[in-house]
């Protein structure tokens, strides 16, 4: 564990040296483009009010882009495309399978400036239940393949995004014990699911409006999130909103000074109502759409795979020991916001 933690330190530092100065932006500052804070993991380790009981520090009409399961040539290109049109940096969650499969495109992620945490090797569904040795295995076998993809394990933050926010405490214990934080988000836009990239800018806005910052949660692995994103950003700069950039704390990086109030949620928030969120069977509508997931059907040639796991996976849907989940309905899948994330417009419960 020593030497675990002695690598990370040093991820840490090399990483937030790059991250504070080689990508220095150069764009108008009236444009989206907000500002970086710095972060300290361990003394923030479980942020998003989804789940847990801290955010980040962030002002009103901050938000804080999160993309997760890539790097998919397909749909990170034009991601980063309309990341830089903008100005913004954002943070990837990358699944170790889909780095070593795709490494130019986990290059390039990282080339253009962008903070690349991991998200497991394989995406499993299992961390719920996981004895704390496995979890820490996949977890590392993720951190390994994403940092290999990369050229160097320094380029990695010691950020984390347990698949389908289906944790536990042996899990978080695992994350703990690497020095990493684990990102839960404070909405998500629903990606996941077959619905249309209209009905994507709609909740990401209708939710980033309710709650006025947070971090949102979106997918490189869909076209529709890809058609999206464009629109979700003009939008987010026409209404006055800044993308924050997020870096981590080290040796020569210090953190951003923040009072312990500015971490704790805003608003009405339940941080226990999507504590199990599961793999339903999901909305993918578009096979041509689908993620390209090297596991999903054992494919040599990666153009050839259709993902079936993944945040909108069809992974048989299972009951997670210690769960809350009801028997799900056929439309409330993966993630089943509380009552805060309720579509005010609307008067219905986001899903
Ligand atoms: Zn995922």
């Amino acid at each position: 564990m020593r030497q675990a933690v002695s690598w990370m330190s040093l991820c840490v530092s090399v990483y937030a040296c790059f991250s504070a100065s080689a990508f220095a932006s150069s764009c108008s500052p009236d444009g989206i483009a907000g500002r970086t804070i710095v972060v300290d993991p361990t003394e923030h380790p479980l942020i998003g009010t989804m789940q847990y009981a801290e955010t980040l520090p962030l002002a009103d009409h901050e938000v804080v882009l999160t993309f997760d399961d890539g790097p998919s040539p397909r749909y990170t290109d034009r991601v980063l495309g309309a990341l830089a049109d903008a100005c913004v940096k954002a943070t990837f969650f990358m699944v170790g399978e889909m780095a070593k499969t795709f490494p130019a495109e986990a290059e390039k992620v990282w080339s253009e400036g962008h903070t690349i945490g991991t998200h497991s090797f394989a995406h499993p569904f299992t961390f719920g239940h996981m004895t704390e040795a496995a979890a820490g295995e996949e977890i590392d076998r993720g951190i390994d393949a994403v940092g290999h993809a990369l050229d160097d394990p320094a380029r990695l933050a010691p950020f984390f995004r347990v698949p389908g926010f289906l944790t536990s405490k042996a899990t978080e214990a695992a994350l703990a014990a690497r020095g990493l934080m684990t990102w839960s988000a404070d909405f998500p836009a629903d990606d996941w699911l077959g619905i249309s990239s209209a009905e994507i800018v709609r909740r990401a806005l209708s939710r980033i409006e309710a709650r006025g910052r947070g971090v949102l949660l979106l997918h490189d692995i869909h076209g529709r999130t890809a058609v999206a994103l464009p629109e979700i950003l003009r939008e987010l700069g026409a209404r006055g909103f800044k993308i924050v950039h997020v870096v981590a704390a080290s040796p020569t990086l210090a953190k951003t000074v923040t009072d312990p109030s500015q971490w704790r949620p805003f608003g009405q928030v339940h941080p226990t109502a999507v504590a199990a969120l599961q793999p339903d069977a999901a909305g993918v509508t578009d096979p041509h759409q689908a993620d390209e997931h090297p596991a999903a059907s054992g494919s040599a040639n990666p153009a050839q795979r259709t993902a079936t796991i993944g945040h909108h996976g069809r992974a048989k849907p299972k009951r997670v020991a210690g769960s809350r989940r009801a028997k799900p309905r056929k439309d409330a899948r993966r993630h089943r916001p509380g009552p805060h994330h309720a579509d005010r417009s609307r008067g219905t419960a986001l899903r």
